[in-house]
């Protein structure tokens, strides 16, 4: 699938669009989904033009690889959710492609969590 630049994660990361900023390294960004289906809902995104998990990982640099899991990883800290933290967990969330209904074809790994998800985010109604 070729990357699509009018994406709305392309147009958050040119600055074109607001996010509420979460963190932000230097090959990654993390910010608040706009419609959160959990007390907390972050996505995480690289910075690079990857349409998906599978895209980002066939053809991203270690560099930026690293980037996106320390970006994980801090976001996990932040937000209280990590049970290395003291958190009580949370679901890491990456739909892909048709059948993983992915909406915006820019990867990013929804984390989401500070309650009990129950199935949330595991099917769409
Ligand atoms: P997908 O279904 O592609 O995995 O998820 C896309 C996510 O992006 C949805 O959870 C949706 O709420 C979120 N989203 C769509 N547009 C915007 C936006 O303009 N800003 C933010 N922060 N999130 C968005």
């Amino acid at each position: 699938m070729n990357y699509d630049k009018n994406n709305i994660f392309a147009k958050i990361l040119r600055g074109e669009i607001p996010c509420t900023k979460v963190f932000e390294n230097e090959y990654s960004l993390a910010f608040k989904d706009i419609s959160p289906q959990a007390k907390i809902h972050i996505l995480v995104i690289p910075k690079g033009a990857y349409t998906d998990i599978d895209d980002f990982y066939t053809k991203a640099s270690e560099k930026e690889i690293i980037s996106f899991s320390n970006a994980v990883k801090e976001v996990l800290k932040l937000t209280g959710v990590s049970q290395q933290s003291g958190g009580n967990g949370f679901r890491a969330i990456a739909n892909t492609g048709s059948d993983g209904i992915q909406e915006v074809p820019h990867f990013h790994l929804h984390i989401l969590g500070g309650e009990n998800l129950g199935l949330r985010g595991l099917r769409k109604s």
